[in-house]
């Protein structure tokens, strides 16, 4: 397939030509590459993209291509240049010519050339921009004409983001310049802002839609609720219906109606269809209670004909009152956008990410040779947890594959090479929580289990309680058969010069380093489960039977499906004041934070009740985001489109 593409985009590349009509009053400029006169490969169909404006979902592209045969792509464009022109070209491929067209006002859409151009195309693009110009340069044109008789003809056509908002029988012009937020549009929906307009492109199964795009990440659920409802007033058309589509998503429609939702990661498109117009809608804030909200996951079917969804990803009720969601409903919004996407014919994705704890690391700390172990040690657990997961397997077991290793491998504070406690013994915490069905294990101060990671889990599987300490997690270790080792396994001569150094210099402060190296993973299978889980041997010196975050399920783990999936590694105590695993996942749940500024937020907080560390947190939908504010964390991820990767100090590049 790759060296079919790389071929493909080799010929075309080979004979690409860049032409600009004359520079005096150019109405528009023209680009193109490959073969212009040759004749397409296949025959074409008449099928619909719809794109929601973020990164393109090369298989909806792959899908699009076909649908044109393999010809001529007509990218077509109100700003900008060649751009999505090479993007395609680079990204995608597989067809025999692609040109660009790019208006720069109304008249290029009578210029015999563009249509020319145009009336040859086997597919049509329509890129990003400001969908007003193409109002404004398309809207009752020959180009007009032009594109409803493209797809009448059976030829496909697509668009984003600007692009998308043309598609409809309705849509949102931007007219007044602007971008309306959904803050605006509840409270005045006939206000100014509201500029809807309608008898432009002409589109089968598009006849009573509106779209929207950048949906759940510009919260615009409430903008295009506010559209319906308007419409569905003013046409007197209760089947006025929204289509509100994820930047990370495509819908891509077949002739017949029936459509599917292609995505990278989480992307949905989102299904408003109310059939009735709004309680109030005056010059006066939006009253709209009990609006339908459908989710169209990858795993759903849907049909523009019969506005069917068949496995949908969430199905919501939500109200506006007065010009805004009530409370219930805008969480409601927010979480449904976190949820997981489910496998669709193990088509999903998958992703890891680990860490061998945070701590004052400096560049210049460690030898070349040393910093080598440490990315070694670390892409062993990366490829002991992605063969679990390249293979279907759970979540839950690629946390513990990888863990093992970590543990297994003395330079790491878990398991052999964990710290020694005051009085210089080895005792061990680990825990282990399950996304799926909530379950947690946990262990604490274990000395005799090889790997406590896998006796957390049999906490957690085989016996009534959450967690086991001591004595008692020892002689449950044992009758559950788990490999034992006496305590010398887990004796370093490094991590007992540690002790020495803590005895001499610091004794009774906490240890500042950490002496580095507690482990941790978080996973979401493609079934779209998460896990997660942490162990230790603590902190060099810890005293009394001391416990810290790790075992503690909220502090130092947590994992719930839809959500997201954290194991922290630090100042313990601090943790689990700031209930941190939790806290983060919570900032996700309740708030709609992005996983990468809740783990942010979170270590923020740790640090100003004085403590130290870092997180490694996944959310529901597998993104993954490191945060420190330690100089150094161990850290690692892969994903089923990204290849292994390590770091280790704070300004080295995470994903
Ligand atoms: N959080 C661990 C503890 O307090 C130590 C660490 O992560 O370095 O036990």
């Amino acid at each position: 397939m790759n060296r079919l593409r790389t071929l493909a985009i080799c010929l075309l590349t080979c004979v690409a030509t860049a032409q600009a009509a004359p520079a005096a009053k150019r109405t528009y400029d023209y680009y193109s590459a490959g073969k212009v006169d040759a004749p397409r490969a296949a025959r074409t169909e008449g099928a619909l993209m719809l794109l929601g404006g973020g990164d393109w979902p090369v298989p909806a592209f792959r899908w699009f291509v076909q649908k044109m045969g393999g010809g001529h792509l007509v990218i077509l464009r109100a700003s900008g240049e060649d751009d999505l022109q090479k993007d395609f070209l680079n990204e995608i491929g597989g067809a025999t010519s692609v040109e660009t067209l790019v208006f720069h006002d109304r008249a290029a859409a009578s210029d015999p050339r563009v249509l020319k151009i145009l009336g040859r195309a086997d597919g049509i693009f329509i890129g990003g921009g400001d969908q007003s110009n193409y109002v404004r340069y398309f809207k009752g044109t020959p180009v007009n004409t032009l594109l409803d008789a493209h797809v009448r003809a059976g030829k496909p056509l697509g668009g984003t983001s600007a692009g998308l908002a043309i598609l409809g029988a309705y849509s949102y012009g931007a007219m007044d310049g602007g971008s309306l937020l959904s803050t605006e549009a509840m409270p005045n929906p006939l206000g100014p802002g509201v500029t809807l307009v309608g008898d432009f492109l002409h589109l089968p199964h598009l006849e009573h839609v509106i779209t929207d795009s950048h949906f759940a990440i510009r919260e615009r659920w409430g903008r295009l609720i506010t559209f319906v409802g308007r419409l569905a007033t003013e046409q007197k058309d209760a089947g006025i219906t929204g289509i509100g589509i994820d930047e990370k998503g495509a819908l891509c429609v077949e002739p017949d109606g029936r459509a599917r939702v292609y995505s990278i990661g989480r992307g949905f498109a989102w299904l408003v269809r109310p059939l009735r117009a709004p309680d109030v809608i005056a010059a006066a804030p939006l009253n709209f209670r009990g609006v339908p909200v459908i989710g169209i996951g990858e795993e759903s079917e849907f049909n523009l004909v019969t506005m069917a969804v068949l496995r949908p990803a969430f199905r919501l009720e939500v109200n506006i009152v007065d010009g805004a969601f009530d409370a219930e409903s805008l969480a409601a919004l927010k979480r449904a956008a976190l949820t997981p996407v489910a496998a669709a014919g193990g088509a999903s994705g998958w992703a890891l990410a680990i860490h061998g704890g945070a701590g004052v690391i400096e560049r210049g700390d460690l030898t070349p040779q040393k910093e080598a172990a440490y990315r070694a040690g670390l892409n062993a657990a990366l490829a002991a947890g992605q063969k679990v997961l390249a293979s279907g397997g759970a979540s839950l077991d690629a946390v513990e594959a990888a863990i093992r290793v970590l543990e297994d491998d003395p330079l790491f504070n878990a398991g052999r090479g964990a710290v020694f406690t005051a009085d210089g013994r080895n005792e061990l915490d680990a825990s282990i929580m399950d996304g799926h069905t909530l379950k947690a294990g946990a262990v604490a101060g274990v000395t005799r289990t090889r790997n406590p990671i896998s006796l957390a889990r049999a906490v957690m599987e085989k016996s009534p309680h959450v967690m086991l300490a001591r004595e008692g997690a020892d002689q449950f270790s044992v009758e559950q058969g788990l490999p034992q080792a006496p305590p010398d396994y887990f004796r370093t001569e490094e991590r007992w010069q540690q002790l020495l150094d803590w005895r001499r210099d610091h004794a009774a402060e906490l240890d500042r380093t950490h002496s580095r190296g507690t482990v941790g993973a978080v996973a979401i299978d493609i079934k779209g489960h998460v896990a997660a889980g942490t162990s230790t041997g603590g902190m060099t010196g810890k005293r009394w039977g001391r416990i810290g975050d790790s075992p503690v399920i909220g502090a130092g783990t947590y994992a719930a499906d839809g959500t997201c999936a954290v194991s922290a590694t630090g100042s313990g105590e601090y943790f689990i004041r700031a209930s941190a695993a939790r806290q983060l996942c919570d900032r996700i749940a309740w708030h709609g934070e992005p996983v990468q500024s809740a783990a942010s937020a979170t270590i923020e907080n740790i640090g100003n009740i004085g403590g130290d560390g870092g997180v490694i947190a996944m959310d529901g939908a597998g993104q993954i985001a490191f945060a420190m504010n330690s100089s150094g964390m161990y850290r690692g991820w892969v994903t089923s489109t990204r290849p292994a990767a390590t770091a280790i100090y704070s300004n080295e590049k995470s994903p």
